[in-house]
């Protein structure tokens, strides 16, 4: 059940969405239009959803907006082509390659072939560079942990000093990204993974607590510790217990009902930390614009 602890993802992303359109909208009168390209290989379902929401988030801002659909079987080298001329494309602020690419591409060569300063998903070593080192001025922060770490402040405000965050999962896209910036809001981090022991007791001592790990109700309601702030990162989609064979819906890596009975605050899964995702990206892009053109950004 959905009570009054639980933090709206859902409200926070609008409200970063139209403080974008408005910024945009005054950019217009500048003739300065933001751009994003997003280019997907192949035609993964999941993937095609998150393009097809990120270009009509992009286009409902005022974006410019360019999508470029390439067959599974395409050539690393005419991907990174493409990436090259979007790097030198004026239009163009930010470029997103929907991952996971086939495995015949590398992706990590791709991902590094982006610009640093259009890599809105802020995957390049130049952006965990600076943020690794607290150059958040001019970084572009992974889109996930940026909104996360927005929903936090909700609850807390901005200054994280005394608390103590855990963060479950390291990945280079949610993990570690989400402990750097704990991190600069000077909390006390730590985080765990599959080879830590004796996560429960770990969890426990959690004020702020971040699950990033794709397993369905993995952490569990006496792991939370009472009136923690509880960040659920996980999309697992699960079958639907007693419902007609087949159906299916989706899930975090907390256990809602439980953890919602202990915690402070709590995301929810879906409308939690998924729109921030898109909100963000929506930020960074924006942002990336403004930087190319020597404009204050709102973010
Ligand atoms: P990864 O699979 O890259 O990373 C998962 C992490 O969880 C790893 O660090 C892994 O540890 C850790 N882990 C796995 N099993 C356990 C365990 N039993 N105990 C403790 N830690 C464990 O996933 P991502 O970081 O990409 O994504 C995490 C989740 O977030 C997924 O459900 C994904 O769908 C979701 N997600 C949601 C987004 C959104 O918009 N809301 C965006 C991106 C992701 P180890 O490193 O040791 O293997």
């Amino acid at each position: 059940a959905v009570n009054n602890r639980t933090i709206s993802g859902k409200d926070a992303a609008e409200n970063i969405v139209e403080r974008v359109k408005a910024r945009t909208a005054e950019l217009a009168g500048a003739g300065i239009k933001p751009g994003l390209a997003v280019i997907i290989v192949g035609s993964d379902p999941a993937s095609q959803v998150y393009v097809s929401a990120k270009g009509k988030k992009a286009e409902e801002c005022g974006f410019f907006s360019f999508k470029q659909q390439l067959p599974p079987e395409v050539a690393e080298d005419r991907l990174l082509a493409l990436i090259e001329a979007l790097n030198r494309d004026p239009a163009i602020h930010g470029i997103l390659v929907q991952l996971p690419l086939p495995s015949h591409i590398d992706a990590g060569k791709v991902v590094q072939s982006i610009a640093p300063e259009k890599d809105v998903d802020g995957f390049h070593f130049i952006n965990v560079g600076k943020l690794g080192t607290g150059e958040t001025r001019t970084a572009f922060v992974p889109c996930t942990p940026a909104g996360s770490m927005i929903l936090i402040e909700r609850i807390h405000g901005k200054g994280l000093s005394g608390l103590s965050a855990v963060v479950v999962g390291r990945s280079n896209i949610v993990g570690k990204p989400m402990a750097n910036l704990l991190l600069a809001a000077n909390a006390t981090v730590t985080i765990a993974h599959s080879r830590t022991s004796n996560l429960d007791a770990v969890c426990r001592q959690a004020d702020i607590i971040v699950a990033a790990v794709g397993r369905p109700r993995m952490i569990r309601g006496d792991w939370i510790k009472q009136g923690a702030t509880v960040i659920d990162v996980g999309i697992n989609r699960v079958l639907l217990e007693g419902g007609e064979p087949g159906k299916t819906r989706l899930v975090g890596d907390l256990d809602f009902g439980e953890a919602a009975a202990r915690a402070r605050a709590i995301t929810p899964v879906p409308g939690g930390v998924g729109p921030m995702t898109i909100a963000m990206l929506m930020a960074n892009t924006l942002r990336a614009a403004c930087l190319a053109h020597d404009a204050s950004a709102p973010f």
